[in-house]
């Protein structure tokens, strides 16, 4: 079963990054240690941007068939009470490709996404676990060690190996390409629920000094509920995270009542610590996509939309790679990769970093969100930029920042 390219784990990455190389002509094969619909814990909510790659895959109707939520904006409470409201469709001039976010579960969006590089030409092999990189004389990877469960191992090779294989990638692990960070070390527990209070069409998130929870309609009636804990609190769940989820939404009195006729529909799944990068995303012969490539907390929420943008950028290395008469020219045009995703994305890390800062220190949070809830217009564009169609230099400018922390 070898191929051109092999791409391990189809995620969002995964498949992305396989639809855009079969529908290049390019002979892909999609190893996937689970067998699909598989759960993923995650908070469910695509940005509005993602719907412009959902869209290219002909996925997006099919999401929306499936009968995902849509989202107007986010909706912040900080720690001190101030609760600021952020909408994709606002005045400040920037437009998304829809003025919506979407959320569905990800079962339903995963499947979707692998069918769409199925139907592309990919060969999606589920149940096969990858456990280590193949290299040559050189020292290029040119293939994976892979395993069906009850068979015994193989090597399946291949020109070039993309490891979309999430958080603590086995492909970076092995390339030695990834690094947990030190900073922050938290825990997520995700689960579902049916009937809960108030929910509209805003995802919220409800910042606390030990923790911050985000509540979100996935369609159906059903709520996605994401806590995410300072790891050393989340240790009190001892094996029972359900225990530790019930007493930490018990315990507020703004969130408690909407919860008393809730009913928990899947179990509590435990997730992290996740803060996690690798120092480059490409070396000879492979390339990390994804989660695999980088994490950092799930509060702004665009790591689905990192996986799919991340596919599209990789795919014309991949295919200028493939192309190289020379396994020089092959490595340098896979580099290529790794300076595209610094200009797409490195704005964004600097956002995702400064709202890591203000979670994880409240009066930073409470300062900014005293005046994001007075000021909608300078809430709307962080809204915006989290949606991923505000550039993120409107938020890092000195002048933002001064607004936000001094008005
Ligand atoms: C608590 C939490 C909440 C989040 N909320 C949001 C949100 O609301 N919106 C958002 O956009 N992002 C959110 N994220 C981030 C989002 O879940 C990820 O960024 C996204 O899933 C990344 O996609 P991926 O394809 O890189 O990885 P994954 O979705 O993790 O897919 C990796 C695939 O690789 C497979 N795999 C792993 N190891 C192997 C192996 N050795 N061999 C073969 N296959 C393998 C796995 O089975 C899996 O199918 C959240 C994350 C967390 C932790």
């Amino acid at each position: 079963m070898d191929a051109q390219v092999i791409v391990v784990g189809g995620g969002p990455a995964g498949a992305s990054t396989a639809w855009h190389l079969a529908r290049a002509g390019v002979d892909v094969l999609v190893l996937e240690r689970a067998c699909f619909p598989r759960d993923k814990p995650c908070a469910e909510y695509l940005s509005p941007q993602a719907s412009r790659i959902l869209a290219n895959m002909d996925a997006l109707e099919l999401c929306e068939h499936s009968g995902a939520a849509h989202l107007a904006g986010m909706i912040v409470r900080a720690p001190n009470g101030a609760r600021i409201q952020g909408d994709y469709a606002a005045s400040h001039g920037f437009t998304g490709f829809r003025d919506r976010g979407l959320a569905l579960p990800r079962p339903v969006l995963d499947e979707i996404l692998l069918d769409r590089a199925r139907a592309a030409g990919a060969r999606v092999q589920e149940g096969v676990r990858v456990s280590d990189v193949v290299r040559d004389a050189r020292g290029a990877v040119c293939g994976v060690r892979a395993q069906r469960a009850g068979e015994s191992a193989g090597d399946v090779i291949a020109s070039v190996v993309v490891g979309a294989d999430g958080l603590r990638s086995v492909v970076s692990r092995r390339l030695g390409l990834g690094r947990t960070a030190r900073a922050p070390r938290r825990i997520a527990f995700v689960c579902h629920y049916r009937g809960v209070g108030d929910i509209t069409s805003y995802g919220e998130m409800h910042v606390e000094r030990d923790g911050y929870v985000g509540l979100a309609d996935v369609g159906g009636g059903v709520t996605n509920v994401a806590m995410v804990l300072p790891a050393a609190a989340a240790r009190g769940a001892q094996g029972n995270p359900a225990q530790l989820f019930d007493r930490w939404l018990g315990s507020r009195r703004h969130l408690a009542p909407r919860f008393a006729q809730a009913e928990r529909i899947s179990p509590v799944r435990a997730v992290g610590p996740f803060a996690w990068h690798a120092r480059r995303a490409t070396t000879a012969g492979a390339a990390l996509v994804g989660d695999a490539a980088d994490f950092f907390d799930p509060f702004t929420g665009e790591g689905i939309f990192a996986a799919l943008r991340g596919g599209e950028l990789l795919a014309p290395a991949v295919l200028e790679s493939l192309a190289a008469r020379a396994p020089r020219a092959a490595r340098r045009a896979l580099a290529l990769y790794d300076h595209a995703r610094r200009h797409a994305f490195a704005g964004k890390w600097r956002v995702e970093r400064l709202v890591g800062l203000a979670t994880t220190y409240p009066m930073l949070m409470n300062c900014a969100a005293r005046t994001l809830a007075r000021r909608k217009e300078l809430a709307d564009l962080l809204v915006g930029v989290a949606g991923d169609f505000v550039p993120p230099r409107e938020v890092l400018s000195l002048r933002y920042l001064a607004q936000l922390l001094l008005s």
